[in-house]
């Protein structure tokens, strides 16, 4: 369904944004070398039984981005296209994510290629555990936190936090964030990539002087974070006039209602077919005229092949590296005003911080607190960027990138090099 180029590595595009960034920084090179690259890899096999009795082999991966901040931080992905490049560019954004909100943690992620849309739920659950299992020696409280990411959700935490319990002997919430409320989770994390990316947006019209009441916004994916931040913009009072997901895409020039659509989609499971909607091609969703695009599916929609055709005022990247280089030249020179996804989906980590704190200190706190929590980092951090990108007059890829690499390089000089 993506309009997604193969040729796009995303791993490529990370050390490509990383060494714009570094060169803008002026970054010494012994800093670089130290930086730069994955600190751990780790591969495994993941056999599973399935229903019909026959072994199935699956393979895994977990990345440690890096541990200089903190301990490493990032989600797990179930999907057919998951690549071991994949999993690493997302570990290195979450370093530089992590620095960008400035919380103490590193970056890491992991993956499983797989397809869950066709396997069942104890299947699921056995092919979790069996790679819990694979990459315990990784995975920790103060080593490296694993959450929710593309097709995984509180239940694939649920079964972590057990499964890495069980062999301990004790409950270990905080070796997971975006777990049940019942298990040790947060008020507040379901939806924080969502309202993170909202808060960015209204900071961006703000910015922009462009009134988000009346505002027209194209959501491309609508699960956890597309879904969420469609619903806030919607009750802020802007029109969302078209939605993707894996299964089609839905438009209305009038605005769809988007609680009727989440209603929609929680009961067939697609947004396709939505009542008041006509269908439209991917294509299409991506050029349609709007204020604020949001991607929020997979890497690479956004490329050089389509960005010309892009007529939004915004783009809000909730999903992770949705806009190649190449076509970050192309919006540029556009003017369109990028919220890039390190700055724009960061809410996510920033309350799973605030989750394994909670888990830490086992004191819970009040969902009004989170969200006030939340939304401060989020202004502060989204400032500290723009300041960046007006002073050294660099894109906002750019600017985001050189604060959280900035924040690394000075904990990596600090820290130094061992032995
Ligand atoms: P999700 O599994 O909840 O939702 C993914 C959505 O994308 C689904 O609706 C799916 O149908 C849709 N999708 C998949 N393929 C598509 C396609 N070809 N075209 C259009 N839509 C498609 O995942 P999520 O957690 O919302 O993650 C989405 C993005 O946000 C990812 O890039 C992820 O890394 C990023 N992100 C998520 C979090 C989080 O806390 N969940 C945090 C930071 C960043």
């Amino acid at each position: 369904m993506l309009t997604m180029r193969v040729t796009d590595n995303a791993y490529d595009v990370a050390l490509e944004n990383f060494d714009t960034a570094a060169d803008a920084l002026d970054l010494d090179r012994d800093t670089r070398e130290m930086i730069k690259y994955p600190e751990r890899i780790l591969t495994v096999t993941v056999p599973v039984r399935m229903e019909d009795g026959h072994i199935r082999r699956f393979e895994g991966h977990r990345v440690q981005h890096s541990t200089v901040r903190g301990p490493a931080k990032g989600g797990i992905r179930f999907h057919p296209q998951v690549t071991l490049d994949e999993v690493k560019a997302l570990a290195t954004w979450m370093t530089w994510k992590c620095a960008v909100v400035n919380i103490p943690f590193g970056g890491a992620k992991g993956g499983i290629t797989c397809d869950p849309k066709n396997m069942s739920q104890t299947e699921l659950e056995h092919m979790t555990r069996r790679y819990t299992a694979a990459i315990l020696p990784l995975i920790g409280p103060e080593q490296d936190i694993p959450a929710p990411d593309v097709y995984t959700n509180s239940q694939t935490m649920a079964w972590i936090m057990d499964t890495y319990s069980m062999t301990k002997g004790y409950p270990i919430p905080g070796v997971v964030t975006g777990k049940p409320i019942s298990l040790g989770g947060s008020l507040g994390r379901n939806e924080a990539t969502g309202r993170g990316a909202f808060y960015t947006i209204e900071h961006a019209c703000a910015h922009l002087k462009l009134p988000l009441k009346g505002a027209t916004v194209v959501v491309q994916g609508f699960g956890n974070a597309g879904s969420i931040a469609a619903e806030l913009l919607h009750k802020a009072g802007a029109m969302v006039i078209a939605v993707s997901d894996s299964t089609g895409c839905v438009f209305n020039s009038k605005g769809l209602d988007i609680p009727k659509l989440i209603h929609h989609k929680a009961k067939t499971g697609r947004v396709a077919e939505f009542a008041a909607s006509q269908p439209i091609t991917p294509e299409e969703l991506l050029a349609m005229p709007c204020d604020i695009l949001v991607p929020a599916a997979l890497e690479n929609t956004i490329h050089a092949d389509n960005a010309a055709g892009v007529h939004a005022k915004i783009i809000a990247e909730a999903a992770n590296g949705p806009v190649t280089p190449a076509a970050d030249r192309i919006l540029e020179a556009n003017g369109v005003f990028l919220i890039p996804d390190i700055l724009c989906n960061a809410g996510g980590v920033t309350v799973s911080y605030f989750e394994w704190v909670q888990d830490e200190q086992h004191l819970f706190w009040e969902a009004q607190d989170i969200y006030n929590r939340l939304e401060r980092v989020m202004k502060s951090a989204f400032a500290d960027v723009l300041k960046i990108h007006q002073n050294h007059k660099v894109p906002m890829r750019t600017a985001a990138n050189m604060l959280g690499i900035g924040r690394v390089a000075e904990a990596m000089k600090l820290r130094g090099v061992y032995p």
